[in-house]
This record gives C-alpha cells, structure tokens and sequence, in this order.
C-alpha cells in the first residue's frame, strides 16, 4: 500500500455525507464532484440551500419564466 492508497483509504472514511443534497428531494448533488446538475440558492442568507434541477423547476421556474 503507498501513499495514494493509503489517503484514498482515509477519504474513504471521511466522506460519509454529501457535500451537497437537495433540499427538498434529499438526492446527493455534489460529493467529491458534482454527480447530479443543482442549483445553489443564496435567497437565505447565510444559509446556501441547493436544489436538484427537479426540485428547482418545480419550485422556482414560475418566478423566473
Ligand atoms: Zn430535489
């Protein structure tokens, strides 16, 4: 084992939870990279909730069209 396995191993451990998931839908948007498109919504300050494109359609397309 050297020392790229052995910091994949650990990271392994480390990544337990999503970095992002979709606010409303739970669905994981970004753990090491980005897995499903979202959107990032700073409306609340300073709390960034993110949206999976779904969510953020059915939510929010009808103040923006
Ligand atoms: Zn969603």
């Amino acid at each position: 084992m050297n020392n790229n396995d052995l910091r994949r191993y650990i990271f392994s451990f480390l990544r337990k939870y999503p970095k992002k998931k979709c606010y409303y839908c739970g669905l994981v948007c970004v753990w090491d990279k980005e897995v499903n498109q979202h959107v990032d919504m700073m409306f609340y300050y300073p709390e960034n909730n993110t949206y999976c494109m779904k969510c953020y359609e059915k939510h929010f397309r009808c103040c923006i069209s």
